[in-house]
């Protein structure tokens, strides 16, 4: 993974406007807030290529990225947003759940957690969904520079618990200081 070139490709909205190449897929996942914007432009090295939200449950489509000519990242639309209705819940399940049942091209789904928030039931659902649906996932804890060593350990520790994550499967990352990128991209990598 070099990243060397990067481009937004599409924002989609209904299956029917899924790309048509075979190119493996990557995609992102969490709550809305979370940090996945920032995850992503500090994996891809750049600043804002990936949209940073100040406007969290905005409607959004699943937004592929191309990266190197040879596979695509996905920013999946955040959810569990409180404000969101539940139409728009329902709405995000309805594309999302098909996209990830049915697409040949998906190879890993990073889930992204936030390092200083209790294990959250929306997240542990998914996380068992992708288990069950065979979907190999990558866990990743971030924001861990707000936290203090000892905190950043304990929290961890509660995250690795409450959603079932074993400690050698996860990622402790900070979008910020960069902590993790290499250990992601070794990750991601095993998949492309
Ligand atoms: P998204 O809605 O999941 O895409 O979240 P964003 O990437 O927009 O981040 C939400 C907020 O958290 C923004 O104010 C970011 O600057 C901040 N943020 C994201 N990741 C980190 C991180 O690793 N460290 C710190 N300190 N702040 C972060």
């Amino acid at each position: 993974m070099n990243f060397h070139d990067v481009k937004f490709v599409l924002s989609v909205h209904s299956e029917r406007q899924l790309p048509t190449e075979e190119l493996p897929e990557i995609a992102f996942a969490g709550r809305s807030n979370v940090g996945k914007s920032s995850l992503m432009n500090a994996l891809i090295g750049r600043k804002s290529l990936v949209k940073v939200s100040g406007r969290p449950g905005k409607t959004q489509g699943l937004n592929f990225f191309l990266v190197d000519d040879s596979y695509h990242l996905v920013d999946l639309p955040g959810y569990g947003f409180a404000k969101v209705s539940k139409d728009m819940q329902n709405s995000w399940q309805g594309l999302i759940t098909s996209y990830l049942e049915t697409r040949q091209q998906l190879k890993c789904v990073v889930v992204i957690l936030d390092i200083r928030h209790e294990a959250k039931p929306t997240d542990t659902q998914l996380l068992n969904w992708l288990g069950q649906q065979g979907i190999p996932c990558v866990p990743v804890y971030t924001k861990v520079d707000k936290l203090s060593g000892n905190e950043r350990g304990k929290n961890a520790r509660l995250l690795d618990a409450g959603h079932g994550i074993r400690q050698e499967d996860r990622i402790l990352f900070s979008a910020k200081t960069g902590q993790g990128r290499e250990e992601l991209i070794a990750a991601l990598t095993k998949y492309l």
